[in-house]
C-alpha cells in the first residue's frame, strides 16, 4: 500500500522519540463511526440548534425538552461502534508508558475501544448528573424510560452529565488536560476544529512548551498554520498507518526522548 502523503520519516521519527505523546481528540475521530460531528454537513447543528439546547438556561426552562434532545443524541449513538482511527489511538496507549488522551467527546467510544483512562473535557454522555448533591451516575438506559429522569437517590431532576455552552470544564479533568500538554514532546490533534474553547488552546500550549504537534484531519484549521504538520484526510485512514509506522521503528529501540520542534512544516495529502 502506498504511504499516506505527509507521512514522512521525519515526522515519524519525532512521534517516535516522544516519551510523553499526549493525543486530543474532536468530534472528527468518531464521524468514521457515524457520530455526526456538530460542524460538518451532517452536523447536528442542522436540523437541531445545539447552542440553544446544550446550556443551563434551557434545562432550567424546560428540562423535558432538553433531554428529550438527548435521548435523540443517545439512541443515535447507541449502536455505533469504535472505528480503525479509536484503534489505532489504543494501540499507542498499549505501547507507550508516557501516553495520554485527552478528548472532547462525550460519545465514550475511546473507553470502548481500549484505552482505559481518557480524560473527558466535555463530560460523557451515557452519565447523568443530580441537580441537588452532584453525584454523578452512569445511565445506559436506551430509549430513557423517564423523561425528564429522576435522582433515585434524592428524587431531585437529573441532568446530562456534560458540559454546556456557558459551563466552565471540570477542572480536574482541565488540569490534568493542561498539565500533559505543558510536559509532552508531542501532540496528535485528531478530528477536532480547534474553534471550541479551552481544548483549543491545548495544541498551542503544547507548542509553545516545545512539542512537536501534528493534526489529522479532513480540512485544515486555524491551528493548522501555528504546528509542525497537518496531515489532511480521514482519521480512519490516516492513523492506523501512522501509528503501524510510529510502533514499527520503535521496536527493538530504545532511544527516546524528543527534543524541540524544529520548524514549522505542512503536509497536505
Ligand atoms: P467539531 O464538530 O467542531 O469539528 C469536527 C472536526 O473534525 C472538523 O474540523 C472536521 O473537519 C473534522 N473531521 C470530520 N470528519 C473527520 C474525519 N473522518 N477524520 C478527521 N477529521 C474529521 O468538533 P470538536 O472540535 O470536537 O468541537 C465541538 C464540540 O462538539 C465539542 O465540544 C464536542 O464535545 C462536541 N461533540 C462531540 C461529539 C462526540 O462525542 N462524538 C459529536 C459532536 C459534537
Amino acid at each position: 500500500m502506498e504511504p499516506a502523503a505527509g507521512i514522512t520519516e521525519r515526522l515519524v521519527e519525532r512521534l517516535r522519540r516522544a516519551r510523553r505523546l499526549v493525543v486530543l481528540t474532536g468530534a472528527g475521530v468518531s464521524s468514521e463511526s457515524g457520530v455526526p460531528t456538530f460542524r460538518g454537513k451532517d452536523g447536528l447543528w442542522e436540523s437541531y440548534r445545539a447552542e440553544e439546547l446544550a446550556t443551563g438556561q434551557a434545562f432550567e426552562a424546560d428540562p423535558a425538552l432538553v433531554w428529550r434532545w438527548y435521548d435523540y443524541r443517545r439512541r443515535l449513538i447507541a449502536d455505533v461502534e469504535p472505528n480503525p482511527a479509536h484503534h489505532a489511538i489504543a494501540r499507542l496507549e498499549s505501547a507507550i508508558e508516557g501516553f495520554s488522551l485527552i478528548t472532547q467527546n462525550v460519545d465514550g467510544l475511546h473507553h470502548q475501544a481500549g484505552n482505559s483512562a481518557p480524560v473527558e473535557l466535555h463530560g460523557n454522555i451515557w452519565r447523568a448528573r443530580c441537580t441537588r448533591e452532584g453525584l454523578v451516575k452512569e445511565l445506559r438506559e436506551n430509549p430513557l424510560r423517564e423523561i425528564p429522569p429522576h435522582c433515585p437517590k434524592c428524587g431531585a431532576l437529573l441532568r446530562p452529565d456534560v458540559v454546556w455552552y456557558g459551563e466552565p470544564l471540570p477542572s480536574h479533568a482541565y488540569e490534568q488536560a493542561d498539565a500533559a500538554a505543558r510536559s509532552c514532546d508531542a501532540m496528535l490533534v485528531v478530528g477536532t476544529s480547534a474553534m471550541v474553547r479551552p481544548a483549543a488552546s491545548l495544541p498551542l500550549i503544547a507548542k509553545h512548551n516545545g512539542a512537536f504537534v501534528v493534526e489529522v484531519n479532513i480540512a485544515l484549521t486555524p491551528i493548522s498554520v501555528l504546528i509542525d504538520a497537518s496531515l489532511t484526510g480521514r482519521a480512519g485512514e490516516i492513523l492506523p498507518e501512522l501509528v503501524d509506522r510510529v510502533l514499527e521503528a520503535s521496536l527493538g529501540d530504545g532511544a527516546g526522548g524528543a527534543g524541540r520542534a524544529e520548524r514549522a512544516e505542512t503536509h497536505n495529502r
